[in-house]
């Protein structure tokens, strides 16, 4: 049975949170081109800001300008390695900015095929059927050693090494990111978010709030909101995108 195509809706938001100086989140879309990205940047002063910024234009603009027959894979792998490079170049130059990185989370759609690229720990959920599912695997220190079976989810969210990550884009001179296919389905809602978001609700609670008919705008706003209500401790940024028929 051929599936009807899908068009994509978006909402997003952002927010410094309730303890942190300055946002060092970012984040950028083109619903047009079908390209929705987060970072969440870290280091120094001004590091973090820089870092999540010039991540999110770089993968934004490898991936707007990508030749259509080349595999979505390949281009991911291509836009992370010009955003790392842009990052790291930058902090070579300036002394100020030695060692700044970001995480980085990105979606692709081209009609119902959808795909997640990641480095580092923010995240793609995916809410289908009021059901909500993590499509991508941190790479954190605590997640790894919970995949390996080594640590409790519980111990995890406990450790004093839970801030550990193990990519980022620009600390050092080359990453690779994770890179998942996927169908969707319409209805489908997909949330990328920053773990200012994580840290602060539990999957239930972002299941309940994301679930609803609600304006897309409206329940993205409301995670956000929930998160500051939770603590607020770091930065918050979710980007809502929803496949339609
Ligand atoms: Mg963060």
């Amino acid at each position: 049975m051929a599936t009807a195509a899908l068009h994509y809706a978006a909402a997003a938001a952002s927010d410094r949170g309730r303890k942190r100086a300055n946002n060092q989140d970012a984040f950028g879309f083109s619903i047009e081109h079908g390209i929705y990205v987060v970072c969440d940047g870290m280091g120094g002063a001004a590091g973090g800001e820089i870092a999540s910024s010039i991540a999110v234009d770089e993968v934004l603009q490898v991936l707007t300008a990508r030749d259509p027959s080349a595999p979505i894979p390949k281009v991911a792998e291509d836009a992370v390695c010009t955003a790392n490079n842009a990052v790291y170049a930058r902090s070579q130059r300036n002394a100020n900015l030695s060692g700044m990185g970001t995480t980085l989370v990105a979606l692709v759609v081209e009609q119902s095929t959808v795909w997640v690229f990641n480095v580092g720990d923010s995240r793609c959920y995916r809410l289908r059927n009021g059901k909500l599912e993590q499509l991508t695997l941190d790479h954190s220190l605590v997640e790894e050693q919970v995949r390996l079976g080594r640590m409790s989810k519980h111990e995890a969210q406990r450790s004093p090494l839970r801030n550990v990550i193990t990519r980022a884009v620009g600390t050092q001179n080359c990453v690779t990111p994770d890179c998942f296919q996927f169908e969707a389905q319409p209805g489908d809602l997909f949330l990328l978010c920053s773990d200012g978001l994580t840290r602060e609700l539990p999957d239930a609670e972002i299941q309940e709030r994301l679930g609803g008919d609600d304006p897309l705008q409206e329940r993205t706003d409301r995670l956000v909101e929930a998160a500051n209500k939770a603590g607020g401790r770091d930065n918050i940024t979710c980007i809502v995108v929803q496949a339609r028929v």
